[in-house]
């Protein structure tokens, strides 16, 4: 198991993001099949049998989710969820900018599994370049036939709508992202229902990840078998992964699940400069609880790393190197969560914003080791109380951080603490 060239195939031909580079290659084949060879029922139960689980974050099967979507007239959205903002992911960036089409062809396949006729890609704000090549992809796909109505002559109507966000975090948490469709301020919804029942419009909707999407063609294509071919019995499937943080070679890199996660940190992104080892790192995005070198040997699955007391996550793995301190780590996640945290609900609006200051007066020498307990309590009372996921997100890495490296806090306190009182002392002189 290693590096895997599946969704990043054809990466390296030129002008691959056009359509009749894309046709040429291959592409549209799976839409075509799955429109006018398949019913939708066999278009579902080849998506359900791959096994493919969403690659945004929470790791749900993707076949299991379409098959919630009410059957009947009435309706019903296809939503991509573009907004890709979780810290150190940057592989839907990638998909988007240099294989739009894949993702285009994965809406028409979700949309026949769904019975949707109208779909959105709602893209995060920043990524302005990957908006304008897929609006120019989606022309194309409309101009060829592969997205209006009546598809190929197969009766199937699908249209679809780029819409760009405007750069808030809260947006990717799916419900948020549906009332900032609807032109609302994007705050989430308390679930159930789920927008398999009650989304867009409050019409049943199918929302997946980019990534997830553009895995479809090459199930339809290629068949579930040769899928879970590929990958662990629960995490199947090529997964890419965006590693950064302290490695000699940062970036994407596509790898079969289940490839040992040193082997993804030293062997393909290059590990720490010499001389420096792994201190600890964030297998999922910074929403994750963060594991230690004695993870390093574990294969990279959803299954194993949920075991570990972690996530997969996005699959963005952050390096954090023997060089780096804790505390600022923490105290810089902590103010991100809080900026992004749409204030709804109280736990997260005041735990995010005591988080913060605790972990600042700890930084600035001002804490007592009784304040790494009340940090602690604060994020027990954040877990699970919140009305979506961002709480968590920032309570379980910095509840894990302090765990792990409770030694380094007290430390830190004693030292801060005493440079202060120096430096107070010599203010006074
Ligand atoms: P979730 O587990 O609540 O839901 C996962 C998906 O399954 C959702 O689409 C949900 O609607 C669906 N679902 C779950 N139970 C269902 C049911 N009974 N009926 C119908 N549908 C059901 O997780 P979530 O809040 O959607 O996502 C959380 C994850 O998002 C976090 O783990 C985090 O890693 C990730 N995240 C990713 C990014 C990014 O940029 N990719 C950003 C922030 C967070």
């Amino acid at each position: 198991m290693s590096l895997v060239e599946v969704l990043t195939q054809h990466l390296d031909v030129p002008n691959a993001h056009e359509i009749d580079v894309y046709e040429r290659l291959g592409g549209y084949r799976a839409a075509r099949k799955a429109l006018l060879e398949m019913t939708p029922d066999q278009v579902l139960a080849e998506l359900e049998s791959s096994g493919l689980r969403g690659r945004g974050g929470a790791g749900f099967s993707m076949g299991k989710k379409a098959s919630f979507i009410p059957k009947g007239a009435m309706d019903k959205y296809l939503c991509c969820n573009a907004d890709e903002s979780e810290p150190g992911t940057f592989k839907d960036r990638l998909i988007m900018q240099r294989k739009p089409h894949l993702l285009i062809e994965g809406c028409i396949i979700a949309s026949v599994a769904a019975g949707a006729n109208k779909g959105f890609i709602y893209i995060r704000g920043e990524y302005e370049l990957q908006a304008r090549v897929l609006e120019r992809a989606i022309a194309q796909a409309y101009e060829r036939g592969y997205l209006g109505r009546n598809l190929l002559g197969s009766g199937h109507d699908f249209e679809l709508v780029l819409h760009r966000g405007q750069g808030a975090y809260i947006c990717g948490e799916e419900t948020a992202l549906l009332d900032s469709l609807e032109g609302k301020r994007g705050n989430p919804r308390l679930k159930p229902p789920f927008p398999a029942n009650q989304g867009l419009y409050r019409g049943p909707t199918l929302i997946n990840n980019v990534e997830t999407l553009s895995c479809t063609p090459l199930i339809i294509d290629r068949g579930a078998e040769w899928f879970r071919s590929l990958g662990s019995e629960q995490s199947t499937g090529p997964k890419i992964v965006s590693v950064s943080g302290n490695v000699r070679r940062p970036g994407n890199y596509e790898i079969e699940l289940g490839t040992p996660v040193r082997e993804i940190i030293y062997d393909i992104a290059g590990g720490p400069w010499p001389g420096n080892e792994v201190k600890c790192f964030f297998p999922g995005g910074s929403s994750a609880a963060v594991l230690g070198p004695e993870h390093l040997d574990l294969p990279y699955t959803f299954e194993a790393m949920q075991q570990a007391g972690s996530m997969l996550g996005s699959g963005a793995i952050i390096v954090v190197d023997e060089t780096q301190p804790i505390v600022p780590l923490a105290l810089r996640l902590a103010e991100f969560y809080r900026h992004e945290s749409c204030g709804k609900c109280v736990p997260c609006r005041e735990g995010t914003n005591w988080t913060v200051k605790l972990l600042a007066r700890i930084e600035r020498g001002e804490a007592t080791p009784m304040d790494l307990d009340l940090l602690a309590s604060i994020q027990e009372n954040i877990i699970g109380n919140c009305l979506c996921v961002l709480g968590d997100s920032m309570a379980v890495p910095v509840s894990s951080l302090l765990r792990r490296f409770r030694s380094e806090f007290e430390e830190h306190i004693e030292r801060a603490r005493a440079e202060r009182e120096r430096e107070l002392a010599r203010a006074a002189e």
